[in-house]
C-alpha cells in the first residue's frame, strides 16, 4: 500500500496539534501571525490542503462561500492534541511508522539522510553513535535518534498504524 503524505493547514490555536503532526511526518502549515483569514484558506484551497481550526466564524465564512466550496475543512472541537488526533485516526487518517521524523518540526521541509558525518554542528558523541543523521537543507538542522527522538516518537506513538 502506497503511504500517503497528508497536507494539513492548521489554525494558530491548534499548534500542538501541528508540532505532532509534523512528528508524524505529514506536510502541515501552522497559520502565522501574519496571515490574513482569506489568506488562510486561499492557501489550503490552492495546496489541496485539509484545514483544521476551531473557530466557528472561520468555519461560517467557509460555509457561506461558493469560493471555498472544495476545502477540506475541519471544524475540531477541542484543541487538545491528542483527543484530535484520535478524532484523526477515527475519520480513518493512517499514520505510518515510515514517515515518522522524517520531516523538520520547525519549518516543515522534508529531512535527508545524512551519512557523512563531517558536519561541524553535530557533536562528536552524536557522531560517534549513530550512523545515520536526518538534515533539513532549508534550516541547517540535524536530527538524531536520540532521547530527545525518542521523547518525540513516544508522544505519538500511540497514533502509529503497527
Ligand atoms: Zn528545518
Amino acid at each position: 500500500m502506497d503511504i500517503v503524505v497528508y497536507r494539513f493547514s492548521i489554525d494558530r490555536m491548534l499548534a500542538g496539534l501541528a508540532r505532532k503532526l509534523l512528528i508524524l511526518g505529514h506536510d502541515t502549515y501552522l497559520r502565522t501571525e501574519n496571515d490574513t483569514l482569506r489568506a488562510f484558506l486561499t492557501r489550503a484551497l490552492e495546496e489541496d490542503r485539509i484545514l483544521i481550526t476551531t473557530s466557528v466564524r472561520t468555519y461560517n465564512i467557509f460555509k457561506g462561500s461558493k469560493r471555498y466550496a472544495s476545502l477540506k475543512f475541519i471544524l475540531a472541537r477541542s484543541e487538545d492534541p491528542h483527543k484530535l488526533l484520535e478524532g484523526l485516526v477515527g475519520l480513518g487518517f493512517n499514520f505510518e511508522r515510515e514517515l515518522v521524523l522524517k520531516r523538520c518540526t520547525i519549518c516543515n521541509y522534508p529531512l535527508e539522510e545524512v551519512k557523512d558525518h563531517s558536519c561541524a554542528e553535530v557533536p562528536e558523541y552524536v557522531k560517534r553513535k549513530f550512523s545515520t543523521l536526518w538534515y533539513c537543507r532549508s534550516c541547517g538542522r540535524y536530527y538524531w535518534p536520540g532521547s530527545h527522538y525518542m521523547r518525540m516518537l513516544k508522544s505519538v506513538e500511540r497514533y502509529i498504524e503497527s
